[in-house]
């Protein structure tokens, strides 16, 4: 080995050279100071064409500009959302706190599978677990989880318990010839699905259950569901109760699901079903449970205040589940991936442990701190804990309730302005959260009428069509025409969760996650559609 050669590549690699990092970071600032100037969307067009066939491998050792180069160009051509005008889906800019907490974990690079290899890394992710899990429960008693790559690995953890609660074993033997079924709303996430196959439940196996014009899932149809399963002889693993569903925030009634399952579950004397809450985008309005709606220090609209009070209620009946999963990466506007999976009381991880033998290279893993024991993951980065801590105690509860309290005023206020419009149709005027899914028609068309017809059943399938067809083409009118210095970018749902008489109903959609986005970026909207029709 040439060691001047070597000594040479561990000082520029492995070395912490303050001044050279420090610089290469200040061009990337300087390149996301000058994004935030540009109006949103494609900085730079694509070039999947030679992606594949250019990997691109410098052959003699370089520097850390060379690292830099290599990436520039796929940075660059990476919107970061922070534009005000970004308001097409769940997705917001990430928070300038995060980064602090985000970057001080790539520092350090520590894994999470055991504190041995992390050592106070893993005592900030029991710290933020806890400070989460005492907003979104409540009170409680000895809750505990672990920041997971995402929602729908957080939801996984929730369906894992559920089956072994009902299948004792089944970790180690498998389903067998057992008959398990999961159960969701008609408006709960794809992610389900996802979980339900993966599981090795299966995806038709995974029964879901219209909502309300509210959302929310129906609690008749539930009951029906329930007996119907046990009735043919099968087991309900979990049923996953929805806080705010990603289109239009429907939001289940989980003390009602509760009690429920309990009475199902017992008069067909069967294990009772994991009731497990995926709130992960939901889970941000618990910062407003103590919200104090007569005082309103926030000077909020008097229209806004009901909101608030709906969001409380229903924040309170969290404490109801067994589990949840909560999004940072979405609301909290945390670096990915930052979601957790919380169990509301500790021992309930009992059905996921594993024994000290089946994890040889853990030998001195202690069952009391090391989420190796039960996570689906070996390695775990912690960019969630990081991200989390850093910015609760940045923003505060305060701040926190801040852009909470001002993405329900947004979306209310679009809501409202659409009410006004007889042509369009508020298909979630109910639901609390940052979200509004509507319709836009020809003006001329009574789009109320049209949508209580869809709704009784008594518009013909041919009509409907059309109606839907109008809908989707004026979309693509107004994204034909957008102007990106003043436009928001809304988006398209083919079914936004609630499905009438089995018809699944399209809207327009904007969600209010850029605490930037203003009335100036609502009245904009109301414009452009008014110039269209
Ligand atoms: C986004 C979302 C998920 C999936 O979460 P990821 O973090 O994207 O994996 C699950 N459920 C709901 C309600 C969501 O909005």
């Amino acid at each position: 080995m040439d060691q001047s050669k070597l000594n040479q590549l561990i000082e520029t690699f492995f070395t912490c050279n303050r001044r050279q990092i420090g610089s290469i970071f200040n061009e990337l600032l300087a390149a996301v100071e000058m994004e935030q100037r540009l109006p949103p969307g494609g900085l730079m067009s694509r070039n999947y064409e030679t992606a594949q066939a250019n990997p691109e491998i410098h052959t003699l050792p370089g520097n850390l500009k060379d690292a830099r180069d290599a990436i520039f160009p796929y940075f660059w051509g990476t919107d970061g959302w922070s534009s005000k005008l970004h308001v097409e889906n769940v997705k917001g800019p990430s928070n300038y706190a995060s980064l602090i907490g985000a970057l001080a974990c790539l520092l350090k690079n520590p894994n999470l599978c055991t504190d041995t290899y992390s050592q106070r890394s893993n005592e900030l992710e029991v710290k933020s677990i806890t400070a989460l899990a005492n907003l979104v429960f409540y009170h409680t008693e000895s809750p505990w989880g672990v920041f997971t790559m995402g929602g729908t690995i957080s939801n996984m953890y929730g369906g894992r318990i559920g089956i072994e609660r009902v299948l004792p074993g089944a970790m180690q033997r498998g389903l067998g010839e057992a008959k398990i079924s999961g159960i969701v709303s008609e408006a709960a996430h794809y992610s389900n699905a996802t979980l339900a196959g993966w599981l090795g439940l299966g995806t038709d196996n995974l029964r879901a259950v219209p909502t309300d014009d509210k959302l929310a899932m129906r609690l008749d149809l539930l009951e029906s569901t329930l007996d119907a399963l046990y009735g043919e002889g099968r087991r309900v693993a979990f049923v996953m109760a929805t806080f705010g569903s990603t289109d239009a925030f429907g939001v289940d009634d989980v003390e009602a699901i509760r009690k429920i399952i309990d009475a199902r579950a017992a008069a067909h004397n069967a294990p009772v079903p994991q009731l497990h809450v995926d709130a992960a985008v939901g889970w941000f309005f618990t910062v407003l449970n103590e919200y104090d709606v007569a005082a309103n220090p926030f000077d909020l609209d008097a229209e806004t205040l009901p909101v608030l009070e709906a969001v409380k209620r229903h924040a309170r009946d969290l404490h109801y589940a067994d589990s949840v999963t909560l999004d940072f990466h979405k609301l909290g506007w945390g670096h990915y991936p930052a979601s957790a999976f919380i169990v509301n009381r500790r021992e309930d991880l009992k059905y996921l442990y594993r024994a000290k033998s089946d994890v040889p290279y853990f030998a001195e893993a202690d069952a009391q701190r090391d989420p190796a024991m039960f996570t689906l993951e070996c390695s775990r980065p912690a960019i969630g804990p990081y991200a989390v801590m850093a910015t609760l105690n940045g923003l505060g509860l305060i701040g926190c309730q801040m852009l909470a309290a001002h993405a329900l005023e947004m979306a209310r206020r679009l809501k409202a302005g659409l009410a006004k419009l007889k042509y369009c149709k508020v298909l979630n005027a109910e639901t609390f959260g940052p979200s509004v899914v509507w319709w836009v028609l020809p003006k001329g068309r009574d789009a109320e009428d049209i949508f209580n017809r869809v709704q009784s059943g008594d518009l013909p399938a041919e009509s409907r069509e059309r109606y839907f067809a109008e809908i989707k083409r004026l979309f693509d009118k107004r994204e034909a025409a957008l102007d990106p210095e003043a436009d928001a970018r809304l988006s398209y749902t083919t079914s936004m969760g609630y499905c009438p008489n089995g018809v699944c109903l399209p809207a327009w959609k904007a969600v209010f996650m850029n605490p930037k986005s203003d009335d100036a970026v609502i009245g904009q909207i109301l414009r452009s559609i008014e110039e269209l029709v």
